[in-house]
């Protein structure tokens, strides 16, 4: 989820009284028709479009896929890699420290493309930390944006069970890890569970030129209304304002984005998201990680925690092997062809 401001956990403190739990959802609700709102109308969004000349890759509208009716089809599905070039069905071994590039070692597998990414660098994001919940103030630090001020972070969603986007976000990005390390990248997490909160999302946004990286992708999952299902990935749109210009990314993040619309469809067969968005895809202004990346980057809502089939795909660890898979897939398309 982005966008939302963060509310007390109910499992990490006292405010589990049922006064709080109950006042908890319509809270998550409202954050999610707020980030909706400033999506199309707020000052952000609104600033971005001022200065974004209409193109293919920067339409004036937020929606690439109403604005530019040839946007879904630019790129053809590119084949996911040979299946014996990834493991599959394993859980990954998620060990590595936090922002250390984990490294393939294994070389010279027979009949694979081991090392296809052999040279390349990667940064995943794993969106929030399971630590937010109980370092609200931190969290709470406004951040500038460019075109705005934010919080530094926030607590994410959750599951109606208690499944919390954090854990979830963390799980798939350490199995995708898993995957793109066994093809040769070096890959980075922003965070890979070993820091208290965070980081700020200026933090996330540098971590992929800090990293000389090719490529990011910032896992999340979204917090929408209880009868909405899918998944949705969001992509740049152009902002030059303040400390913000991120003109150079929005092409390339642009084919980032069609390739993890269509890669993470086919590992998942999860549908595009049908209550928000458009065919899978969204352009944002207003999100720091994306404003401020000076490689190109996508964020990925693999699914809605408050619908009841999303959710329980997402919290079947077999079902995130599939996600892993699907980013990883999708990144591997987009460093190696063109
Ligand atoms: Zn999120």
């Amino acid at each position: 989820m982005t966008g939302t401001a963060p509310r007390p956990h109910r499992r990490s403190t006292l405010l589990r009284a049922t006064t709080v739990v109950a006042a908890a959802v319509p809270l998550c609700t409202a954050g999610w028709l707020g980030w909706r709102a400033l999506d199309h109308s707020g000052p952000a969004g609104a600033t971005a479009a001022a200065s974004a000349p209409a193109s293919a890759t920067a339409p004036a509208s937020t929606r690439p896929g109403a604005a530019d009716p040839a946007a879904a089809p630019l790129t053809p599905p590119v084949a996911p890699p040979p299946s014996a070039d990834a493991p599959t069905g394993e859980a990954p071994t998620p060990s590595a420290p936090t922002g250390t590039a984990t490294t393939a070692a294994p070389t010279g597998t027979a009949g694979t493309a081991a090392n296809g990414l052999a040279g390349r660098t990667v940064v995943l994001d794993p969106g929030h930390n399971p630590g937010n919940f109980s370092h609200t103030a931190e969290i709470n630090r406004q951040v500038d944006i460019g075109n705005a001020r934010k919080e530094c972070d926030t607590t994410g969603t959750e599951t109606n069970a208690g499944y919390t986007e954090a854990e979830y976000t963390l799980d798939v990005s350490r199995r995708a890890r898993a995957i793109l390390a066994a093809r040769g990248a070096t890959v980075v997490l922003v965070q890979d569970g070993d820091r208290p909160w965070g980081p700020c999302i200026d933090e996330r946004a540098r971590s992929g030129a800090d990293a000389h990286a090719d490529a990011a992708v910032s896992v999340h999952a979204d917090g929408g209304p209880a009868s909405g299902s899918g998944f949705h990935v969001i992509m740049p749109g152009r902002v030059v304002a303040g400390k913000a210009d991120n003109s150079a990314i929005v092409e390339p993040s642009h084919r980032l984005g069609l390739l993890l619309r269509d890669q993470f469809h086919t590992a998942t067969g999860e549908p595009y998201a049908d209550y928000t968005a458009d065919q899978g895809l969204d352009t944002r202004s207003d999100l720091g990680g994306l404003n401020l990346s000076a490689v190109p980057k996508v964020f990925i809502e693999c699914g809605n925690m408050r619908n009841s089939t999303d959710a329980k795909r997402m919290t079947d660890p077999q079902w995130r092997q599939q996600a892993a898979q699907g980013i990883a897939d999708a990144l591997t398309a987009f460093l190696t062809t063109r």
